[in-house]
């Protein structure tokens, strides 16, 4: 009767949280290297609003983050910006990232990634129980950080192996202050974003 079912495999998208002050090389490749290796449809970044752990600490507007990590991505038919944590704002919490990108999304199956620094401290995240359950967690490789599975294997985690960028946005914004070049650590068009709008001076 009808129609044969096509099997269909849930739509697997990925998410990159990040404060994105500046987006660079290393978040792009890490986003691409579990795009590839988990057949990912997609991949959401999602600049943050207030990030728990750098309460207190200088960030640049969330504005600024946001065009960057658009400037950024914007060649990939595949990666995309959402704004759910800059326009809910306040403190963003993963939890909260994922119940507005995917609540009453049954069709989708969520990977998160995180480098090996940030999945190191997951188990402080808020809900962290209840957040292991909500996607796949997908933690990549960083230079100078050793890449474990903080769930000792009871959660949705999964590691990956990908090229070292020893790259991070605190190093772009001190190269910035004193003039060094971030050309080739963050896209062209991200450095005369910076440029273009004096960040980092
Ligand atoms: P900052 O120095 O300001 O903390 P950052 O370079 O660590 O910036 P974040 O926005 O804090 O960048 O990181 C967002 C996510 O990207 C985190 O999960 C982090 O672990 C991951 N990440 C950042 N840089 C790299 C890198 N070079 N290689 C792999 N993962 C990375
Ligand atoms: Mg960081």
């Amino acid at each position: 009767e009808g129609r044969p079912v096509k099997p269909t495999r849930k739509r697997r998208i990925g998410v990159m949280g990040g404060t994105f002050d500046p987006i660079h090389h290393g978040h792009l490749v890490a986003a691409s290297e579990a795009q590839s290796a988990f057949e990912l449809d997609e991949v959401i970044f999602v600049p943050a609003a207030v990030q728990p752990f750098k309460a207190g600490r200088e960030v640049t507007c969330a504005e600024h983050r946001y065009l960057m990590t658009v400037v950024a991505t914007a060649a990939n038919p595949t990666f995309s910006v959402s704004r759910v944590d800059i326009d809910r704002g306040g403190t963003t919490y993963t939890i909260d990232t994922l119940t507005d990108l995917f609540a009453d999304r049954d069709e989708v199956e969520p990977y998160f990634i995180t480098g090996a620094d940030a999945l190191a401290r997951i188990l402080e995240w808020k809900d962290a129980d209840k957040l292991l359950e909500m996607a796949q967690f997908v933690g990549v490789t960083r230079p100078g950080h050793k890449l474990l599975d903080p769930s000792g294997g009871m959660g949705n985690v999964k590691l990956l192996e990908v090229p070292a960028m020893a790259i991070s946005s605190t190093d772009c914004r001190e190269r910035v202050r004193e003039n060094k070049p971030v050309w080739y650590l963050v896209p062209d068009g991200v450095v005369q974003y910076i440029k273009k709008y004096g960040l980092y001076r």
